[in-house]
């Protein structure tokens, strides 16, 4: 990247009250058919015209396109049932109605290609696309096929792989994996699941990521948040194995978060996407909040691999909290930008 500090949003952007009710997960379209794709086209516009206008420098769709960061990729696989639902606790959390995985998984066509190729055409600017991650696509479905959580990561990775490649064909930057499983289920992690994302970039010569985050900005991951103490050690399981993988980037949460931040040095030489905004909270964040959680981040980060983001996505958030965060986020990276040239 050859400006110093680029910002980014983690992903997911607030939906258009036209389109789908807002501050709201897996809110319904308000839309249909050919009118559907239309609204969809042009929420992506707006939060296109928001980012630039705010000065992030690399842009994303704002997952516009898609209903939930999970279950959108997997309804477009084979292999899935949509009408068979079970009750699983995700992420050791909270009780969903999931789909179920009924026979071998596939991906008979491209899920999100033709919307990167939307967005490739309507800017020059780095783009990030959003996947989810293989562990956190196995942690929110009922498997009476595979019947191994491992065994199905792997047939998600490939499939993953598959989309990875399309999309980086269409000219995306950077591919970002979000796992926030990755906070939750260490040993899997270490044993298998790192290894199932390292399938799931393999050939790519775009720039990769992973997202490890503490969730959205809900009551079921903030009631969760209350329980893990003063100090925030999830990050200490899994970033000496991530330090070693192929990933590029790494997005972590940080601003308002009970995370040390001396972890960082777990993962030294990896550039790292970091999350100077809380998105769970309607409280903006002044520039010099943002720049003083930046400069405390370059004490583990090399100024030339440190990406400032969002602590997770803003879905849930009202579009103006949201655009005034994107503003904060600008204006505090730009003050430690100065400060680095002077
Ligand atoms: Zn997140």
């Amino acid at each position: 990247m050859s400006i110093l500090l680029p910002t980014s949003t983690a992903g997911s952007l607030p939906k258009p009250s036209w389109l789908a009710e807002p501050e709201k997960l897996w809110s319904a379209w308000k839309l249909q058919g050919d009118e559907l794709l239309e609204g969809k086209q042009d929420a992506l516009r707006v939060w296109l015209h928001e980012q630039q206008k705010a000065g992030i420098d690399i842009v994303s769709d704002g997952e516009q396109t898609r209903q939930h960061f999970v279950t959108t990729f997997i309804e477009h696989l084979e292999g899935v049932d949509f009408a068979k639902r079970e009750t699983v606790k995700i992420r050791n959390r909270y009780e969903a109605s999931v789909p179920t995985v009924v026979g071998a998984v596939s991906r008979p066509k491209s899920v999100f290609v033709e919307d990167a190729k939307f967005l490739r055409q309507h800017t020059t600017q780095p783009i990030k696309w959003a996947l989810p991650g293989p562990m956190t696509m196995i942690d929110t479905l009922y498997d009476a096929h595979y019947k191994s959580r491992e065994e199905l990561a792997w047939e998600f990775a490939a499939i993953l792989n598959q989309e990875a490649r399309e999309l980086e064909a269409a000219g995306v930057d950077i591919i970002q994996f979000d796992e926030p499983s990755f906070n939750v289920f260490f040993d899997e992690v270490n044993d298998w699941g790192i290894a199932a994302l390292e399938r799931a970039v393999e050939g790519l010569k775009c720039e990769t990521a992973v997202h490890i985050c503490y969730g959205y900005g809900i009551k079921a991951n903030t009631d969760w948040k209350k329980t893990l103490g003063s100090e925030w050690r999830q990050y200490e399981e899994v970033f000496p194995r991530l330090q070693q993988s192929s990933l590029d980037i790494i997005s972590l949460e940080c601003q308002n978060s009970h995370v040390p931040i001396d972890l960082l040095e777990l993962i030294r030489g990896k550039k790292v996407m970091l999350g100077a905004i809380d998105v769970a909270t309607n409280t903006i964040e002044t520039p010099e909040e943002v720049a003083d959680t930046l400069r405390k981040a370059l004490q583990f980060v090399d100024a030339d691999k440190l990406y400032p983001s969002t602590n997770c996505g803003m879905a849930p958030l009202s579009r103006s909290v949201a655009c005034g965060k994107l503003n904060a986020l600008s204006a505090g990276a730009e003050i430690v930008r100065r400060e680095l040239k002077a």
